[in-house]
């Protein structure tokens, strides 16, 4: 398996062929993009402009106590590029919403700095096996991907 290493982290880098077909992943230059990842109710949170390099990134609420703040992630995994509407302090840990119908992220795993680490799912067919995950706490910048149950590609800090 290749990695990439940078002073702020540790990229996993997925092997070829690593996604299905279906998810629509793309691994190319040491960069992972997503180009789609849905809610359990089947909305595509990947939208809105194109300002990542342009691509579209992954919009989604977060909600820490009664404040709502708007995020749009970048879509590259490992990249801690965000556009906020609000504030949230770094390691505040985040209730993330999806956008269009206020479901929660469902709960991945624990992370290792002991928020959840959330997921949303690769397909149309909302299959948990293949997931974008990561941590609800701003600033931990752990993610991960799943292709059939299996870690595929992890951000590690
Ligand atoms: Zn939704
Ligand atoms: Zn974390």
């Amino acid at each position: 398996m290749e990695e990439r290493f940078d002073k702020e982290g540790r990229l996993i880098f997925p092997e070829k062929g690593a996604f299905p077909a279906k998810a629509k992943v793309i691994v190319r230059d040491k960069n992972i993009l997503v180009t789609q990842a849905y809610c359990r109710n089947g909305h595509n949170l990947v939208r809105g402009e194109k300002i990542w390099d342009g691509n579209r990134g992954i919009n989604l609420i977060g909600k820490i106590g009664e404040r709502k703040v708007n995020i749009n992630l970048s879509p590259y995994q490992g990249d801690n590029r965000r556009v906020l509407d609000g504030i949230i302090e770094k390691g505040e840990i985040v209730t993330l919403l999806c956008p269009e119908c206020g479901t929660e992220l469902e709960i991945f795993s624990p992370c290792g700095c002991s928020a959840d680490i959330v997921y949303m799912y690769l397909t149309e067919e909302l299959d948990p096996r293949d997931s974008i995950c990561v941590c609800s706490r701003f600033g931990c910048r752990y993610s991960c991907l799943t292709s059939r149950g299996k870690i595929v590609s992890e951000f590690t800090v």
